[in-house]
């Protein structure tokens, strides 16, 4: 037992066992989708699921990357469901969101990245469902020309793509990917379509320092992103890379603080923050404010 790795009180987590989330369960397998709610281990899957809030994972679950914190299956992605566009709407309407929330292993294997068939799913949400707003969590579409455009044109309501953690990180947390190319796709994903909202997001608690955090949310905010989210850091799997500290719940109140003043719309900061955790509410939020 190793006494980093114990979690503090304020990591806690309800048992997933309502019966909200064993139909949520059932109609995923029905629709053959998979969640990241699932994939990722998430720790808020009891309580998301019991209020029929679930992050759909498309494009397969096998991942052609090898992130050091993702839970996510690694290896050679099976060929794409035709039919997912239509089961993901599916499942939308069945569930009655308001916001949902839709994001992807990454498939560096297909020579869009995914780009056509996450607007494929956009559009057949919006044909089924027109009142939801639709949030993508897309890949880094690293070398795949045209891709940002291609997902920019299917008119999602919240474009977010998560920076992870801070650039010094990057190689030991986030290899294959490029923190200035993130910050490229943000920027760009603002210049193609301004009225589509911008998001990101970072996990705590991997080593980093409070200095680097503050340069991340400048970053952040010279690419034009609207929406952030801060949350601690969780091993998923001994294989995984090990949690350096456990943030405390005041220093990602400040964390807020702070966001709020360098002009953020919308931040989420806390222990279990994750980039879909209350996302609708948040975001129906901001839109009222
Ligand atoms: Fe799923 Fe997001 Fe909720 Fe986690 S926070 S259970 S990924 S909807
Ligand atoms: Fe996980 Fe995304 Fe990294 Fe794939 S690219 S391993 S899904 S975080």
């Amino acid at each position: 037992d190793n006494p980093i790795q114990r979690k503090p009180d304020w990591i806690r987590v309800k048992a997933p066992v309502s019966q909200e989330y064993n139909q949520t369960r059932t109609m995923m397998r029905d629709l053959k989708l998979n969640t990241v709610c699932e994939e990722a281990a998430c720790p808020n899957i009891g309580e998301c699921w019991a209020k029929k809030h679930a992050t759909v994972m498309i494009l397969g679950n096998v991942c052609t990357r090898a992130c050091a914190f993702c839970n996510v299956a690694t290896g050679r992605p099976d060929k794409l469901d035709p039919h997912e566009p239509e089961h993901v709407a599916e499942a939308v309407s069945r569930m009655g969101l308001s916001h949902v929330v839709i994001t992807s292993v990454d498939r560096d294997d297909l020579d869009d990245g995914g780009a056509d068939h996450f607007a494929r799913v956009i559009r057949a949400v919006r044909l089924g469902s027109p009142t939801t707003t639709i949030e993508v969590l897309t890949p880094d579409f690293m070398r795949k020309d045209g891709a940002i455009e291609t997902v920019v044109e299917a008119r999602p309501d919240v474009f977010n793509h998560n920076l992870e953690t801070v650039p010094r990180l990057y190689p030991s947390i986030r290899p294959g990917a490029r923190y200035f190319h993130s910050l490229r796709l943000l920027s760009e994903v603002k210049r193609l379509d301004p009225s589509i909202f911008t998001k990101s997001g970072i996990m705590v608690g991997l080593g980093e320092s409070r200095e680097e955090i503050l340069q991340v949310m400048d970053d952040l905010r010279a690419a034009e992103v609207d929406f952030l989210t801060i949350g601690q850091y969780l091993q998923p799997t001994p294989k995984h890379a090990a949690v350096d500290r456990f943030v405390t719940p005041d220093e990602f109140a400040s964390y807020k603080t702070l966001a709020y003043g360098k002009g953020f719309l919308m931040v989420a900061s806390s222990p279990l923050t994750r980039s879909s955790y209350h996302a609708g509410e948040d975001f129906e939020q901001m839109r009222a404010a």
